[in-house]
């Protein structure tokens, strides 16, 4: 660990809370040098959401390794590109009715973002981008512009601009529809918000402490995006790939944005790849416009038609998810209530969140849970949120093991928290 702290940047920041060098993965369990069994809860951010080390989709990776394919080729057309456009198109899009043009990006979300953003801008004409309260989108300068997080506005070092935040869902309280709130604004010619080239919305906010937006109000989002002329943008790159259990996390509401962009575990292995899924009418990108060394990377186009292949060929995995899920909020409700229900349980599917409304409740028990074998994180405004985000795949066994260490480590929590304060 000197390591580190000696060569690597004061920048780092999961080595800090999970300090343990892991050597090695399986599925929802990480090894470390030291031989312990940890439970990951964390899943690479949702960039895991099929394991650590799927090993059906290793095996297509290593195939394909062996047989001195292409790996890297630019953006060039190769057989592992075409088989994954195919079978995106034909299993995920064409059965969901949908249709939408690739743009492979660079390999980070935030550079999907940051495309899905200029061509906003470029198809519009307009500069200004409708984000959220409690947004996240990426690090990237475009990306950070949008998002709401303000230590991070502050270490980009230059002036941020042409976005506008706007409330989410829920934000002003149950009883505020802060859709009819952005409606005004937008529909007021003297309101002094310029018009927008898009409204970007993540359906739950993974970051911003697993806020939920309601059915009726992305509903409503949409159709003001529409009536403004601005585009709707999903950003599905935390909660997109089943996290919530279909494939897109806006299907339940019925949403066809304009642009969707996804990235984390798109890949299916952990590898980087993202891209744009964009409306055929709104493609005016000059070929080159957004380019970059790494669109595409064939490794990771490999991976990701597997997983869809795997998993995504038939509604059992779905059906899966949303039971794993339903599983997960019980137990998690449960230990809310034996706590007096002083705290909230939030999300869907297998994104799910335990506001404890205090940071140091929320940190003190991600720490004891990681002494007792779970890695999980938290999120929310000033990370008093603990989150659940484990593999899709787990098995139920190792789920309730991993619960039952969050519960004995917010109840440790708690009663340390009682003997300091009387
Ligand atoms: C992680 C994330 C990003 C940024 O992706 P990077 O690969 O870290 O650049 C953007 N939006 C959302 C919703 C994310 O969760």
């Amino acid at each position: 660990m000197r390591t580190l702290e000696v060569l690597e940047s004061n920048v780092r920041s999961y080595s800090r809370s999970f300090p343990a060098i892991f050597s090695r993965a399986r599925g929802s369990i990480m090894l470390t040098d030291g031989g312990r069994n940890v439970i990951d809860f964390l899943s690479g951010a949702g960039a895991l959401n099929y394991g650590h080390n799927n090993h059906q989709i290793k095996a297509a990776i290593t195939e394909y390794l062996a047989s001195d394919a292409i790996v890297h080729g630019l953006d060039m057309a190769t057989p592992a590109k075409l088989a994954f456009m195919n079978t995106f198109n034909s299993a995920i899009l064409r059965e969901r009715g949908m249709q939408y043009r690739f743009q492979f990006t660079g390999p980070t979300g935030a550079n999907a973002v940051e495309a899905a953003l200029k061509l906003a801008r470029k198809v519009t004409g307009r500069q200004n981008i409708i984000a959220f309260t409690h947004g996240y989108h990426g690090m990237s300068l475009g990306a950070i512009a949008v998002s709401g997080n303000r230590s991070y506005r502050k270490a980009s070092g230059v002036s941020l601009s042409s976005a506008t935040f706007m409330p989410y869902d829920g934000y002003l309280g149950p009883a505020v529809d802060t859709a009819e709130y952005l409606r005004k604004v937008l529909v007021d010619k003297s309101s002094g918000v310029d018009s927008p080239a898009a409204i970007l919305v993540e359906t739950v906010q993974g970051e911003g402490g697993i806020n939920v937006a309601g059915k009726e109000w992305l509903q409503s989002i949409q159709a003001i995006a529409k009536t403004v002329g601005a585009l709707l943008i999903v950003d599905d790159i935390q909660m997109g790939c089943g996290r919530t259990g279909e494939f897109f996390s806006f299907e339940f509401s019925g949403l066809s944005p304009d642009i969707v962009v996804l990235s984390k575990s798109l890949s299916g292995f952990g590898l980087p790849l993202s891209m744009l899924l964009i409306r055929e009418e709104l493609d005016v990108w000059q070929p080159g416009e957004h380019t970059g060394t790494f669109r595409g990377n064939n490794l990771a186009l490999v991976s990701a038609t597997a997983a869809i292949n795997i998993y995504w060929r038939c509604p059992r995995f779905s059906e899966g998810v949303h039971r794993l899920g339903e599983l997960m909020r019980r137990q998690l409700e449960a230990i809310a209530s034996e706590h007096g229900n002083r705290f909230a349980v939030r999300g869907r599917g297998m994104a799910l969140g335990f506001d404890c409304h205090m940071t140091e409740i929320a940190e003190a028990t991600s720490r004891k849970a990681f002494e007792k074998g779970l890695i999980i994180e938290r999120c929310g405004a000033v990370d008093q949120v603990v989150k659940f985000l484990p593999a899709l795949t787990i098995d139920v066994e190792t789920l309730n093991r991993g619960l039952e260490i969050f519960e004995e480590s917010l109840a440790e929590t708690l009663k340390q928290a009682k003997v300091a304060v009387t």
